[in-house]
């Protein structure tokens, strides 16, 4: 088998030099486990956070570790009564082509209902986190104003549609004409704002406005950085904020570039949470798992229909997993960022 390992600490963002692809043995099931051939993993932004060696809500990979990642394949042997070789699961497999993890760990998935592919984004950890995220904190109300970046990604796209079919007006933010004619005309967002277009929060922040003529109620926050400078001073009194992510400043190890902005110093944003009364949600999904069979009751069927799009964006190999998720981390996935091992 081969797997991804995590050669050295990253100082900024990631370089091909942080990872190292290497040869094992194929692990054989011990009682209980089952062994995966791995078709496809997912890349997703918080793996630049257990590059580090910083506390956080889970342990970092250790250097010489594989790579974190769910990912989902085809049972190749199983020790437990719960799969049958020929059967798919999901499972956190890491950056490798095989993976033998306890069958209590593991997701079954059913190729005749949907593509694989999906267990890894629409109807995986980011979908379940849009909707989850945008339910549970942003509390939308229909006739409301939402605003979300990294609109066309797993968790962007699914706030956008969640919003939309419950009636709220939904703006998205996104990196170039390609990403915001998706967010659109393929997610159904009312209006997308190139937030590369903008050269300072100030006129992200005009053209924001314009398109939120009645203020913002939620902002589900994916990002920070300049997209937050600019949304902040249109939150509308009791706004809600679900603190997702904040992928602008993942390489930064602090507050980075966008902290210089007048908005979003610490007295700025507290300052806004006081005078419009805001509530302000951090979460982290996998302490949320137990309404994940709700999200599934309630989502796949819209999946299956068409009534919830998804774009994925497919790199070939496990070699070529360290350049697409560098490019992701830049922006460089058109959907959900998946990588085909076999
Ligand atoms: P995406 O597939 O959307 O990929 C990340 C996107 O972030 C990029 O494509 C890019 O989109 C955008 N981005 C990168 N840098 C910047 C920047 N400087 N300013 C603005 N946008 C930027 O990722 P996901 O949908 O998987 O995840 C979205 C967010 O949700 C992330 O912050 C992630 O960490 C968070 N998350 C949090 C979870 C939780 O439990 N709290 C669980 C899952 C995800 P574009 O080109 O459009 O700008």
């Amino acid at each position: 088998m081969q797997r991804i390992v995590l050669a050295s600490r990253p100082d900024g963002a990631p370089t091909a030099d942080n990872f190292r692809l290497e040869s094992a043995s194929i692990p054989q099931p011990a009682d209980g486990e089952v062994l995966v051939r791995v078709h496809y993993m997912s890349l997703d932004p918080y793996m630049r956070g257990r590059m580090d060696d910083a506390k956080s809500y889970a342990a970092p990979v250790p250097v010489g570790g594989t790579m974190e990642a769910g990912a989902v394949g085809e049972v190749i042997a199983s020790n437990s009564p719960a799969f049958k070789p020929g059967e798919y699961a999901f499972g956190m497999f890491g950056w490798a082509t095989h993976g033998c993890l306890k069958a209590n760990l593991l997701r079954k998935v059913d190729p005749a209902q949907l593509p694989i592919t999906t267990s890894l984004g629409v109807l995986g950890m980011p979908g379940f986190t849009g909707w989850f995220g945008l339910t549970e904190f942003g509390r939308p109300k229909a006739g409301e104003t939402l605003v979300v970046a990294a609109a066309t990604g797993p968790v962007g796209s699914m706030v956008g549609q969640v919003a939309k079919s419950l009636g709220l007006r939904a703006v998205g933010i996104a990196g170039g004409g390609d990403k915001c004619k998706l967010a659109v005309e393929t997610f159904g967002f009312d209006a997308c704002l190139d937030h590369r277009a903008y050269a300072t929060a100030g006129d992200l922040r005009e053209a924001l406005a314009a398109e939120c003529p009645r203020g913002i109620d939620v902002y589900y926050e994916n990002v920070g950085g300049k997209v937050l400078a600019a949304v902040m001073p249109l939150m509308n009194p009791h706004a809600r904020i679900p603190i997702c992510g904040m992928i602008s400043w993942y390489n930064a190890g602090g507050l980075g570039a966008g902290a210089a902005d007048a908005d979003i110093t610490a007295p700025a944003i507290w300052r806004n949470i006081l005078v419009k009364f805001l509530s302000v949600n951090g979460f982290i999904i996998s302490n949320h798992f137990d309404r994940f069979p709700q999200f599934m009751t309630q989502v796949a069927p819209k999946v299956a229909s068409g009534e919830i799009a998804y774009v994925e964006d497919i790199a070939e190999g496990l070699e070529n997993a360290p350049a697409a998720f560098m490019s992701m981390l830049k922006g460089g996935n058109m959907g959900k960022q998946i990588v085909k091992v076999i």
